[in-house]
């Protein structure tokens, strides 16, 4: 057993066997990398990548293993986080979006060069023109350290089928990010089911929130690009 996996087992009690510890392992060195003449990730240690990405991502993995089956994309996926190890977890049909053209390129060279090419689906492009293009197609969607969790429920909203879920992580949100998270529920059709803290191998609190399409929204979603983030609902 690698440190991946024995981190893995004993932290979360999550089994990683040896051909996904070593796809997960070749996923961090690819990106690590590319990320020699490309800003996907601020984290350049193999210690810091397992716990930082990989061990990060996977805590997130029981919550969309326990989604309706169906297509899963990771919004704002950077450096393929969580997107590409919950790929290699799920082996549900991945969809990696981020808005720079180039950091998407990469991940799709990644993909096909660990044998996932037929698995991965990649999108260049805003998550609210995404939202336009293929509304209540997804199951289960992922985002991490991309914004607020109020502009994450509306940037993912218009994406689920009703049963859906959101997983969003977080580091810790304030009482005022929380609050007009809970506060917007219903306008964007989405409800909290689930919030877990815990900490990852290195003492680092860790918070993940799990919400479900449960209606339709109230209010015409996608907004126009860029409000979610610039101007949350409340
Ligand atoms: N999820 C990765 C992680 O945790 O390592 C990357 C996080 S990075 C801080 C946020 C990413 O989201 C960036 O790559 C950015 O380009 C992308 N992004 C931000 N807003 C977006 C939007 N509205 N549509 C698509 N991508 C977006």
């Amino acid at each position: 057993m690698g440190r991946l996996a024995d981190i893995m087992t004993q932290c979360h009690g999550i089994d990683i066997d040896e051909a996904q510890e070593r796809l997960l392992m070749d996923d961090l060195h690819a990106i690590m990398k590319v990320n020699e003449t490309m800003n996907l990730t601020r984290i350049l240690s193999e210690e810091g990548g397992i716990v930082l990405h990989l061990e990060d991502s996977l805590t997130g993995l029981p919550f969309v293993e326990d989604a309706p089956e169906g297509a899963y994309a990771d919004l704002g996926t950077g450096g393929g986080f969580p997107g590409m190890p919950m790929c290699v977890m799920t082996g549900r049909q991945t969809l990696l979006v981020d808005s720079v053209q180039k950091k998407v390129r990469a991940l799709e060279g990644v993909a096909s060069q660990l044998g996932l090419g037929d698995k991965v689906d990649v999108y260049a492009g805003r998550i609210e023109d995404l939202g336009r293009e293929r509304a209540g197609e997804f199951s289960v969607l992922t985002a991490r350290a991309l914004s607020a969790l109020g502009s994450l429920m509306e940037l993912a909203s218009p994406l689920l089928k009703r049963g859906g879920r959101l997983v969003c992580y977080k580091a810790q949100p304030s009482e005022e990010e929380l609050s007009c998270a809970l506060g917007i529920q219903d306008m964007v059709g989405l409800t909290l089911k689930e919030r877990r803290d815990f900490s990852l191998s290195d003492g680092s609190t860790r918070c993940i929130f799990v919400f479900e399409k449960t209606g339709k929204p109230r209010v015409k979603l996608p907004r126009r690009v860029g409000l979610a983030q610039k101007d949350p609902l409340r």
